[in-house]
């Protein structure tokens, strides 16, 4: 049984494994660490079960939008905690007030090490876990065991995620009613295994890296990240520009994405969502001569797909500053929504750096590009304010 001929054509979701009832499938790395499905042939009955549900062997249904807004929370804490206006954390609030279940991502950090996956649940609490982007690739396999569970006990359900995991999510059971679905609007995944390596070459000694930030909004909106280090009993916080971390900086250039995100079938302006959320990049363009907004902050775009998606941002409406748009400005700042990150050579040289030789030959040749002495000033500068 095979279930791709080439890793181009499969998005690392984990639908395969969990449908596979003889447990013939698991998840395993890849030399640059990217999690690819296994068949062990000796459980295999070859059902042809999990080659029949992958996303790759499927036409699906894609919704063309039928309204676009400009959306930005009224809450002042649920603004400070999301990547952008906080669109997921109100509508996940209301509808775990309603009774159901909402599934986001969420990233928990043990011995220096980060662990990305999407959480089940049905707690307030665990919103603010799960908001804020994480810019690494999420686990979803426990994720879809519970909410299969969860289908079959006619319970009301919210996932949010990247378009292939919304896609994997919908094959557990076609036009289930009580599932609502959000992707995010999504240019590519890097694995959490490049990701936990960088990470130990930003730890300093005897320290340990606790937490992560991706988009800290406590120096303004755009792509500052927060780093949280643990030594000993002391705790200590690092600010730092997106494009003075390696990670960062190749992950917004598109160079460390797996080899599917490259030629990704969800970028395009049709969604297989109920709702699609997003950065509304450019805004600022759009509006300035229309109407008066405050710019400071990082408004979402939010684009409403189908009738499930509409009731989501009735249900909450009061709860946003909400300006109507249409899909070709959000498209002018947000290319993935026309096509799939380019591919580049150098993708492939950072990836086999990593593979031969580690991420501490990684780190070296980004600083070497930007310059050792030029980092060092840059980041003493950002750090003091200058
Ligand atoms: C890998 C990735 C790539 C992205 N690329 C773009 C882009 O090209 N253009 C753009 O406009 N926006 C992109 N975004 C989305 C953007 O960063 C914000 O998440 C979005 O604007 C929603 O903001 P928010 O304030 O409503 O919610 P937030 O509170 O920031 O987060 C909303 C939800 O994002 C989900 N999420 C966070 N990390 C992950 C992850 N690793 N995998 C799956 N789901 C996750 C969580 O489930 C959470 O429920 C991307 C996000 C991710 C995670
Ligand atoms: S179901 Fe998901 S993990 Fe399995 S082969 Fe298809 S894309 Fe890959
Ligand atoms: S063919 Fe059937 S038994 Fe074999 S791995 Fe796929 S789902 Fe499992
Ligand atoms: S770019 Fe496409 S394939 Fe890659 S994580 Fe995003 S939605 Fe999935």
């Amino acid at each position: 049984m095979q279930l791709f001929d080439d890793k181009g054509k499969c998005c690392g979701c984990g639908l395969c494994a969990a449908v596979c009832k003889k447990k013939a499938i698991t998840m395993k790395m890849d030399n640059m660490g990217f999690i690819y499905p296994e068949i062990d042939g000796n459980l295999c009955i070859e059902c042809g079960k999990c080659v029949k549900i992958c996303s790759y062997n499927n036409q699906e249904k894609f919704y063309t939008p039928i309204e676009c807004y400009a959306a930005l929370a009224k809450n002042k804490d649920v603004l400070s905690k999301s990547a952008s206006g906080g669109i997921f954390a109100t509508i996940a609030n209301q509808f775990i007030e309603s009774g159901g279940w909402i599934c986001g991502a969420v990233m928990d950090f043990k011995d220096g090490r980060a662990f990305c996956y999407h959480l089940v649940t049905n707690k307030l609490d665990d919103i603010k876990r799960m908001q804020g982007s994480k810019y690494v690739q999420s686990d979803i396999t426990d994720a879809l065991l519970k909410i299969n569970k969860l289908i079959q006990q006619k319970e009301k359900i919210l996932f949010c995620g990247t378009p292939c995991q919304v896609s994997a999510i919908q094959k557990l059971s076609i036009n289930y009613e009580q599932l609502y679905t959000i992707d995010i609007i999504c240019h590519g995944v890097p694995s959490v295994h490049l990701y936990n390596e960088f990470l130990k070459c930003k730890a300093s000694r005897n320290g340990e890296i606790c937490g992560f930030l991706f988009r800290d909004k406590s120096r303004g909106k755009g792509f500052k990240a927060k780093i949280i280090e643990k030594k000993g009993k002391e705790r200590k916080e690092r600010m730092y520009p997106a494009h003075l971390l390696s990670y960062y900086h190749y992950f917004l250039k598109s160079l460390i994405y797996r080899e599917n995100c490259y030629t990704c079938k969800y970028a395009k302006e049709t969604r297989c969502s109920d709702m699609t959320i997003g950065d509304y990049w450019g805004i600022q363009k759009i509006f300035e001569k229309k109407i008066e907004l405050d710019f400071e902050q990082s408004w979402s775009c939010v684009i409403i797909n189908n009738i499930k998606g509409k009731v989501l941002l009735e249900e909450t409406k009061t709860s946003f500053d909400l300006v109507q748009t249409q899909l070709n400005d959000i498209k002018q700042g947000n290319a993935q929504l026309s096509r799939p990150s380019q591919k580049s050579e150098e993708r492939d040289k950072i990836l086999k750096l990593f593979e031969k030789e580690g991420y501490k030959a990684v780190e070296k040749d980004f600083k070497r590009k930007l310059g050792l002495k030029y980092y060092g000033l840059l980041l003493r500068n950002y750090m003091f304010g200058r």
